[in-house]
């Protein structure tokens, strides 16, 4: 296969013993399965031993065809050669609720598909599934760590997230430069109840990491505000963004919002 192709699509293919490992993962018993970039299937031979429907959206054109004579067998085994990201996901949960959804990510894509799952999370029974190290940690970062930035609250205001395994370059063929890691998203029963603008306020209060959150916000909002806003939540005028839960930055926002 060229090497093109692989780049473009993020084509690094797993071994069977560890996508025997991650498919062992999914245990939970499940009424359908939806996976993400099966490439040449290494992940759903495994999955499709569970019996029970599994959907495949796959954008290269040439996995797909691989994918439709290997499991020619298996009634419960359908793909769709589409762009993930123009899979209309809530049609599909409609139709398959509480489906899980799994997959080892094509790494050129794996935030902007798990930041366009998140919506649409609590209609299903969650994620597992395979993204570079450092994506799942900056998923999966609580407050006051390295990795805790924006893209970890908009995760987590909607699942739970965890890392479950890491798993090291020589398990990929071809190997990628960097190590990956299993995540489990599971969606939180009481999301944050918050509205799109918060989220992009969250990157503004984030566009200045390690400084003060009053010097990133007063860029937009006049700073004896946002230092009212702080102290209203018995805060310091010296706290930092990566220091608060998605629910204290939640609580800040709308202080903030009751005085403009
Ligand atoms: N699941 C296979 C495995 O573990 O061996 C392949 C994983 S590979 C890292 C990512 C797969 O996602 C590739 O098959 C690639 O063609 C596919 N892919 C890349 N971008 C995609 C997209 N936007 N939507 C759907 N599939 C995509």
């Amino acid at each position: 296969m060229d090497r093109a192709r692989r780049r473009k699509f993020g084509q690094n293919f797993l071994n069977d013993a560890t996508a025997a490992l991650i498919a062992s993962d999914l245990l939970v018993s499940t009424e359908s399965i939806l996976e993400i970039g099966p490439g040449h299937g290494a992940l759903t031979q495994h999955l499709l031993k569970k019996n029970t429907p599994l959907l495949a959206v796959e954008i290269d054109e040439l996995c797909v065809s691989v994918l439709r004579e290997k499991f020619a067998e298996f009634q419960n085994f359908s793909v769709v050669n589409q762009n993930f990201l123009d899979f209309d996901l809530r049609k599909f949960l409609d139709v398959n609720p509480k489906a899980w959804i799994t997959g080892n990510l094509p790494y050129n894509v794996s935030t902007a598909i798990v930041a366009d799952l998140m919506p649409f999370l609590k209609y299903s029974s969650g994620f597992m599934g395979m993204v570079q190290l450092e994506v799942a940690e900056r998923l999966c970062a609580k407050p006051a760590s390295k990795a805790y930035g924006s893209l970890s609250v908009w995760v987590q205001a909607h699942a739970q997230a965890q890392i479950v395994r890491r798993v090291g370059p020589e398990n990929f063929s071809p190997k990628p430069n960097v190590d990956s890691a299993t995540i489990m998203l599971k969606p939180l029963e009481c999301p944050l109840q918050a509205p799109i603008a918060f989220f992009e306020w969250v990157q503004i209060a984030f566009s200045m990491k390690r400084k003060r959150i009053a010097n990133s916000l007063s860029k937009h909002f006049e700073k004896a505000l946002v230092f009212e806003a702080l102290a209203s939540l018995g805060l310091s005028e010296n706290t930092r963004a990566e220091e608060l839960s998605p629910q204290k930055l939640l609580d800040l926002y709308q202080a903030l919002q009751s005085k403009i």
